[in-house]
């Protein structure tokens, strides 16, 4: 077979171990799964009655257009309709935008850590990657900046970042974005942008509105719950928007995920009461983990990541250890950080659960 990339050469996707798999693995009555970003509760009731509704529906074909999602996006966010993509979740979209700027010969700026279907998106194009090392936990605009080349088409900022939750001002995103030429599309991957407090949360919205060569995703999979239904969507100039829904394939975005985005969007207080949950929560967890000796990193996401190596189990066992007993977590050596976890942000039961096994796992090593 000719295929177009080398196989071997693409990154395959690694999805946290779900719960039941562990559950049957080691025995265990009770799990907990932190490992994936997930919202921990299921969507706002006007969303699950909505989604009821339409299943009768499903014999036909979904709006291709997906109209009346865009409108009520467009609304929402003061923009025009043309402004506006939907996909099957952002991951839909960034293979998009790299389908549009991606190929051998060109690459991709990105962060590193970061979340790593950006390396995979390249990879998946034959395109190359410069992957800018985070400066302490933070993306490196500057760094960044100085790594766009000729042969540069696309630059990935992830804000907050995944893994380590670091979010940086709309300002030095605005400043960054002077420095790339206008041709190098800039990708603002803010999956998790709804779980921001900060008061600049919204402006790169502007940035988008304003540059052509800027653009921001992001998704209802996080905060409004919808993760399994697969939509997510960009803000951006028309010319990204014509080249997405030119590539993308019919009837992208299916009719229940239609469906449920619209009425989410119609509960904007569900998503305040969430976003200041999640960070009571996400204080609850951070303390917890400190309380334990634990240092973790200052997050404005729905997770954090925390050091694990003074538990002073070994760097690649820790997580399994942690997970052989019940808690689930992103390992650390994923992103390239053997003894750190990536922690989601869940109920607070789930979040008592992962401390108390923390605490199991340091009684053992003074013990
Ligand atoms: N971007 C980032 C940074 C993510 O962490 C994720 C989900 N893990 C996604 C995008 C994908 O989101 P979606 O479900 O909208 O495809």
């Amino acid at each position: 077979m000719r295929f177009v990339v080398d196989l071997a050469m693409v990154g395959r996707y690694r999805p946290g171990t779900d719960a039941e798999t562990v559950r049957q693995r080691y025995g265990l009555d009770h799990v907990v799964k932190l490992a994936s970003n997930e919202y921990p509760l299921p969507p706002a009731d006007g969303v699950l009655v909505a989604v009821g509704a339409a299943l009768s529906s499903i014999n036909r074909y979904p709006d291709t257009h997906a109209r009346e999602l865009r409108v009520a996006l467009a609304g929402h966010y003061g923009t025009d309709v043309e402004r506006v993509a939907v996909g099957n979740g952002s991951l839909e979209l960034l293979l998009l935008l790299g389908d549009a700027l991606l190929a051998p010969g060109r690459e991709a700026v990105c962060p590193t850590p970061s979340f790593a279907f950006y390396r995979k998106l390249c990879d998946m194009h034959g395109a190359g990657v410069r992957a800018v090392p985070l400066r302490g936990a933070t993306v490196d605009l500057e760094a960044m900046a100085a790594a766009v080349g000729e042969a540069t088409t696309m630059v990935i900022i992830c804000n907050p970042n995944n893994p380590t939750g670091t979010y940086v001002a709309a300002r030095e995103i605005e400043r960054f974005v002077e420095h790339v030429p206008d041709d190098v599309l800039v990708v603002i991957d803010e999956a998790y942008n709804e779980f921001v407090t900060r008061d600049d949360s919204q402006e790169t919205l502007e940035l988008a509105k304003r540059c052509d060569n800027v653009c921001v995703t992001r998704t209802f999979s996080k905060i409004h719950g919808l993760c399994a239904l697969r939509v997510g969507y960009a803000i951006c100039s028309p010319i990204i928007r014509e080249a997405i829904d030119t590539l993308r394939q019919p009837y992208n975005v299916n009719l229940i995920a239609q469906v449920a985005a619209v009425e989410a969007l119609r509960h904007p207080d569900e998503v305040d009461r969430r976003r200041a949950l999640n960070a009571e929560l996400r204080d609850r967890l951070c303390r917890g983990l400190e309380e334990r000796g634990l240092a973790v990193v200052p997050s404005q996401a729905n997770f954090v990541l925390a050091d694990l190596r003074p538990l002073g189990l070994p760097d690649d066992g820790v997580c399994e250890r942690l997970e052989s007993i019940g808690a689930i977590v992103r390992d650390g050596a994923a992103f390239g950080l053997p003894g750190r976890a990536r922690i989601s942000v869940g109920t607070r039961e789930e979040i008592d659960f992962l401390l108390e096994k923390v605490s199991t796992l340091a009684a053992e090593r003074r013990g």
